[in-house]
């Protein structure tokens, strides 16, 4: 099959052609496996971090992509869940042990063996995928493969972070950071919690303006007060003031939820000066979202189909997967970027 894959890190603006398209023998899957013609795969930031060394894949070369939608075309032995023909599809969850004290507690994000596809196991930028059937997932009838890849990354794990926040019907939520992870968010509030008023941090006034047109209650600036107190924040910025400046805002009990895989550097001082009365007194929480388990992702697909949540999508053919990377790098962002393998 034919199949891009990472040789070793390098530095994307230095280098135009960081993914190597190569041939490799179609994948053969175990009995408890199940092989997808990829039709689709989403393309994440992730492979930037994982290209440029942020997060170093466990082997080279390595396939990446971890947004897959496509069809079962083969199945081991002892396969149940699939057959043949069957729609299927995988995110960032590629396996976890199952064993352990945090799998056994529904933790298996946290799993010490967890592996991450397209990272630690190939993934999707090839024309077929291979997966244990209980880590794959049956794709939303009414959407095309396109339409659902994007779904299995920022959807999934965006899902993932509301539930920490843990909102109730009546409270108040803020979004720090207005991004494509943070429209999604506000989608998922507005259908689930019709009465939660929802507060946006945004830098920027169109961003702002956006979200009061989706339905947001109040846009301010970052750090800027907002006319209530919080429940509960969702921040989705990649740097560490906002999240912080937010703080002061949360009501007794308040809960904080950082999405972000890391923050940019800052001086390590600014963590520090968190002014404990007003940030943190009253058993105000903080906590960080990491990774996304498997019931996330079926929620959060069959939410995704109810509301309905269909990403805008920018479709790169298969052959050009190098410049859709590209374009990411510089923030070319129009949609979600997806790569088209397969008709
Ligand atoms: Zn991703
Ligand atoms: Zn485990």
């Amino acid at each position: 099959m034919k199949a891009w894959v990472i040789e070793n890190i390098t530095d994307l603006s230095k280098n135009p052609e960081p993914l190597k398209l190569i041939e490799l023998p179609d994948p053969i899957p175990e009995s408890d496996e199940i092989i997808i013609k990829v039709h689709a795969c989403g393309i994440c930031h992730t492979e930037i971090d994982e290209i440029e060394g942020r997060a170093i894949p466990s082997f080279f070369p390595i396939i990446p992509g971890h947004q897959i939608a496509g069809e079962v075309v083969e199945i081991g032995k002892r396969v149940e869940k699939f057959k043949i023909g069957d729609k299927a599809g995988a995110g960032w969850i590629y396996s976890a042990c199952g064993k352990c004290e945090l799998c056994k507690k529904g933790l298996e994000n946290l799993c010490s063996e967890f592996k991450a596809t397209g990272k630690d196991a190939h993934g999707g930028y090839a024309e077929y995928f291979k997966i244990k059937e209980t880590f794959a997932f049956h794709l939303p009838e009414t959407f095309s493969y396109e339409e659902t890849a994007p779904l299995f990354c920022a959807g999934a794990i965006g899902y993932r972070s509301l539930m920490l926040a843990g909102p109730e019907n009546g409270q108040n939520i803020g979004l720090i950071g207005f991004g494509a992870s943070a429209h999604l968010v506000l989608k998922m509030i507005r259908y689930l919690f019709p009465d939660i008023k929802i507060f946006v941090f945004s830098r920027t006034p169109k961003e702002r303006e956006f979200a009061l047109n989706l339905g947001a209650f109040w846009a301010g600036d970052i750090g800027e007060e907002p006319p209530e107190k919080l429940h509960s924040a969702i921040d989705t910025t990649p740097v560490w003031r906002p999240p912080l400046t937010t703080l002061k805002f949360l009501l007794p009990a308040g809960r904080l939820i950082i999405n972000a895989i890391r923050k940019e550097e800052v001086d390590k001082n600014e963590l520090l000066n968190l002014d404990y009365p007003k940030d943190l007194w009253l058993e105000k929480e903080i906590k960080s979202v990491a990774n996304v388990t498997r019931k996330d992702i079926e929620e959060f697909l069959k939410l995704a189909e109810k509301i309905p949540i269909k990403p805008e999508i920018e479709v790169y053919p298969f052959k050009k997967a190098n410049q859709a990377l590209k374009d990411i790098k510089n923030r070319k962002i129009k949609g979600a970027k997806v790569l088209k393998i397969a008709n």
